[in-house]
This record gives structure tokens, C-alpha cells and sequence, in this order.
């Protein structure tokens, strides 16, 4: 079925505030997910009698789990530095796409109900009862963050507003108001192992071609196994990685890496996604048992080292949450988190990141890389806002910067940085993220992509940028749908990896 018509705001000067326009994206919502998606996962299938006294419940119950919530929710001083700083208000002019008002929509109902002040003179301090029209605020705008944390960057108090968002998207789950989108691919992941839904055997498929096309364009027996007991890696990457434009190509880059650096690795087909959308849903369960799957594989592996392929947000799960999670890395401390640290090889970081693989490999001469292959590109760098703001690599502070920057410099000898404000800790979402890479939300995608479009419009203009790469599934996906609206060609946008793939050199052939 053919979605509304969405048309893209033009590109501004750069950086721009836009004209306020109230309730512009009010209509946004998300499909709501049926009872068939919902009750597998737990959660009501419909919204449940009483509904107002359970999500206050729930809130409750959030507050004493997450002490954070309550810092976040009690510690604004409404200073405004926040305000121009998210992707979607620049790209709506929706004050309510300001981070402080997004927060307010929880933080007004929470004082109603957990403050004395809110209990006692509720119109004196902006509290607000639980009623249906704020429930449909919050389902219109709790799904316009895509839990950048972009605006945490700026707060003087560090206030997260994503994970207010999360929040509140775990609250309307335990009331039977579940977002499609996010739930039917948690729940594929159960049943299946991968946000796609691919099988098994069709992963196999695709495997198989990818090592006769290598052949054909290498000469080189380069090897894309799965489930091979007894390798040294196991490799956890976004399913797109297996199918989609142009996250293959990075697969294909890291069977190269492996190839070349002699070391045997092998793909899952029982954990066969890195993505892990119970985050996104704010969902320590769901999240769990996503994570619990790939423990599983590499004890029945019997792997030594798990490295993570091209996923901003998986890299998030990976590096921060898998620890206590799923024992990969330390904290977890049951008989099966045990049995894994026991089998992991601890001179290696657990998890580790590809990138940080490839660097090390590239920092000890261990790969011939032709920069002249990429001389065709002209490359900038799109900072993933989960690796940038939610995790690190390497040794050093800023690594998760540098390290994908050092890789693109060894493979290529063309490189531009876009605008300071727009990279780094700084970095603008893809507009996809968070859970919203979905068509029912294209017309806050397109918008909220305006920031990013902008300073690449600027590369583009002063240095004839024609590629940028990220490492992550859903910025790939999100900008192969959105370049178009601005006037770019889908096939700018790309993976790290396959610069990586496009200049290593493997066999006599070449
Ligand atoms: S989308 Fe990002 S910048 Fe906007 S409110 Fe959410 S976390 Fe903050
Ligand atoms: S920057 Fe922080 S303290 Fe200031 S208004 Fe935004 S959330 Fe509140």
C-alpha cells in the first residue's frame, strides 16, 4: 500500500532554528501492534481495562528500578540549552520535538502522581492527570525520538531524554499499546533469530554466493561460514548484513579481513542478528532474552573471541549491556555467564568491535590495502549516535571517533570531515534510529534526516563528497531511503568495511 506523499523540507543555511509550528507532527503515529504480535512478548494485547492506574503502576515501578528516571525526571531547571538540539524538532519546527517539552510529557504526569506539590495543587506546578489524550501524545511523540541522546550531549545536568522515551514506551507496552514495527521484529528474533525472518538454509544461500562471487572478483578461497564448530571467532552482525544494499558489501569486507589475517571465524544461524530492539522498546526482558540467544551460540560454538559487525545500536547492547546481560564480558555471575568467561580468551576484548579488529590488524602490517582502489570516492564519515554517545573503542578516550576515521584513511585517500557541530559526540542522527526505521513513520524520517542532509549538502559543495560511509544497519537504511528526497543518490551511502573490502588485496589475481 503506497504511503502518504512526503516531501522534503529544503535545505537551509547552516545551522538553522526553524519557524515554531505547534502540533505540526501531532498526527505522526506508528501502527499499533495486533494481540498476535503483543501477547508472545508478554505484553496486553489490546488497551487494558483500568489502563490509566496500570501505566501509573508501571511508572512507579520504573522509578524505583531506573534511579536515573527519577534523577532525569526531578532535575530540569528548563535552562533551554536543549532545545534547538534535536534532529526532529530542526526538521519539524514542532515544539513539542524539543527535548525538554518531550520530557515534559512524562515529567508533568509523574509530578501528579509522585510529588506532593502535583497531588496537592496540580494546575499551580503543570501536573497532569493519566488521560487518553495524553496517552496519544505520548504515542505520537515518544515515537518521534529515535533515542539519539544527541540532546544529553548539551544538558548541563546530563539529562537522557532517551530514556524518558524508553520509558514511556515500556509504560504504553504493559498497557496493551505496542508499537508494530519494533515488537513484530523482537518477536521474529524469538521464534527465529533475526530481525528478517530469514531461516537457517537461506542464510546459507546467501553465504555460499558471497563466496563465489569473492572468488570470481578475488581468485581468493575466502570463506563466509556458519556455524562452525571450533572457530576462533564468532561474528554477530545485523541480519541486513546478509541480504540489503549496502550492508552486504561490508560482510563481505569482514570475510576478506578474516581471510587475510589467517583466522577462523564462523556466523550463527541461531544468533543471527546483532540488532537488539528491546532496547529500543526500553525493555530489560526482551533485551535479555535477545542477548541470551547469542551466549547460547557461543557456548555451543565453542568460540574464543565475539566480535561485532556494523550496528550502532548493537554495539551499544554489546559493550554496555551484554556484560550483565549475557556474561560476554564481566558481571554476569550464573553457572552459564561462569562457563563463558571461563571459554572466552581474555587477552582479547569481550565483546570486540570489527573496527577495532581491522585496526589492529592494519596497525601491525598484517593487511595489504590498495588506497588508490578507492580513489574513484571522495569519503566523509557518519558518527552513528549509539557508538558516538554509548560506548567507546579501543583504549582511548575518543576511540569510537578515531578508530573508524583511522581504518577509512588507510584505505583511502580521500577523506573530508563534515561541519564540527554535526560529527562525533556531536553527531546528528540518521533520523531512522530508535526504532522508527519503519514506513508508517516516513514523513519524521525524511525531516528529521534535514541536519544531516544539510552538512553533507556542505561536503558535497566544497569538496565533492560522493560517499559516505557509517557503521551502522540502520543509517545505511535509513539514508538508501531518504538521499533521494534531497537530491542525493542512494548509493552514497555506505559501510567502513566496504572501503575495507574494495582495498584489501587477497590472492594472486589481483
Ligand atoms: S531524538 Fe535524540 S535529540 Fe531528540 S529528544 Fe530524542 S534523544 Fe534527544
Ligand atoms: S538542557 Fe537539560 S536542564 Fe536545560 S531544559 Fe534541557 S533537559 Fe532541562
Amino acid at each position: 500500500m503506497a504511503g502518504p506523499v512526503v516531501k522534503a523540507p529544503p535545505l537551509r543555511p547552516f545551522p538553522s532554528i526553524p519557524a515554531l509550528q505547534p502540533d505540526a507532527m501531532a498526527a505522526s503515529k506508528p501502527y499499533i501492534a495486533t494481540d498476535k504480535i503483543q501477547e508472545p512478548l508478554g505484553f496486553p494485547g489490546q488497551l487494558v481495562e483500568n489502563w490509566e492506574q496500570r501505566a501509573i503502576g508501571r511508572m512507579g515501578e520504573l522509578l524505583k528500578r531506573y534511579r536515573s528516571l527519577k534523577v532525569y525526571l526531578e532535575s530540569c531547571v528548563h535552562c533551554g540549552a536543549c532545545t534547538d538540539k534535536c534532529h526532529y524538532f530542526l526538521g519539524t519546527g514542532d515544539p513539542k520535538n524539543m527535548p525538554v517539552a518531550r520530557q515534559e510529557l512524562m515529567r508533568s504526569v509523574y509530578r501528579r502522581y509522585f510529588t506532593l506539590p502535583g497531588k496537592l495543587f496540580p494546575k499551580l506546578v503543570g501536573a497532569r492527570d493519566m488521560t487518553k489524550d495524553v496517552l496519544d501524545e505520548w504515542w505520537s511523540y515518544y515515537n518521534q525520538c529515535s533515542e539519539c541522546r544527541r540532546c544529553s550531549v548539551f544538558c548541563p545536568y546530563g539529562i537522557d531524554t532517551a530514556e524518558i522515551t524508553m520509558a514511556g514506551r515500556e509504560i504504553m507496552d504493559s498497557v496493551g499499546v505496542g508499537q508494530k514495527y519494533a515488537n513484530e521484529i523482537i518477536g521474529k528474533v524469538h521464534r527465529i533469530g533475526n530481525n528478517l525472518g530469514l531461516p537457517g538454509p537461506a542464510l546459507e544461500d546467501t553465504l555460499a554466493g558471497l563466496e563465489e562471487d569473492v572468488k570470481e572478483e578475488t581468485g581468493a578461497d575466502v570463506r563466509y561460514p556458519m556455524d562452525e564448530k571450533g572457530a576462533e571467532v564468532l561474528l554477530i552482525t545485523p541480519s541486513a548484513d546478509f541480504f540489503a544494499e549496502p550492508h552486504v558489501d561490508s560482510l563481505i569486507g569482514y570475510g576478506k579481513v578474516f581471510h587475510a589475517a589467517g583466522i577462523s571465524w564462523t556466523l550463527s544461524s541461531y544468533a543471527s542478528e546483532a540488532a537488539n530492539f528491546g532496547m529500543f522498546i526500553g525493555n530489560y526482558e526482551q533485551m535479555r532474552k535477545i542477548a541470551l540467544r547469542i551466549r547460547d551460540a557461543a557456548l555451543e560454538l565453542g568460540v574464543k573471541r565475539i566480535i561485532v559487525g556494523e550496528c550502532g545500536h548493537a554495539w551499544r547492547a554489546a559493550y554496555s549491556f551484554w556484560n550483565t546481560l549475557s556474561g560476554i564480558g564481566a558481571g554476569g555471575d550464573d553457572p552459564f555467564a561462569k562457563q563463558l568467561q571461563n571459554q572466552l580468551d581474555l587477552r582479547y576484548p569481550q565483546p570486540q568491535h570489527i573496527c577495532e579488529f581491522t585496526w589492529d590488524l592494519i596497525q601491525r602490517g598484517a593487511l595489504t590495502l590498495d588506497k588508490e582502489a578507492n580513489d574513484h570516492r571522495i569519503v566523509t564519515f557518519h558518527d552513528s549516535c549509539n557508538v558516538a554517545r554509548a560506548s567507546r573503542m579501543g583504549t582511548r578516550a575518543g576511540g569510537q571517533f578515531d578508530i573508524p576515521r583511522a581504518i577509512i584513511r588507510a584505505v583511502a585517500n580521500n577523506y573530508v570531515d563534515m561541519d564540527e557541530g554535526t560529527i562525533r559526540e556531536k553527531t546528528f542522527c540518521c533520523g531512522g534510529g530508535g526504532g522508527l526505521l519503519t514506513d508508517d513513520l516516513m514523513e519524521i524520517r525524511v525531516k528529521g534526516a534535514l541536519p544531516r542532509m544539510e552538512a553533507l549538502q556542505r561536503v558535497v559543495d566544497s569538496s565533492k563528497v560522493n560517499f559516505m560511509a557509517t557503521i551502522c544497519a540502520i543509517c545505511k537504511a535509513q539514508f538508501t531511503k531518504v538521499l533521494p528526497y534531497y537530491g542525493f543518490k542512494m548509493s552514497m551511502v555506505g559501510g567502513v568495511h566496504q572501503l575495507v573490502s574494495t582495498a584489501i588485496r587477497l590472492g594472486p589475481k589481483q
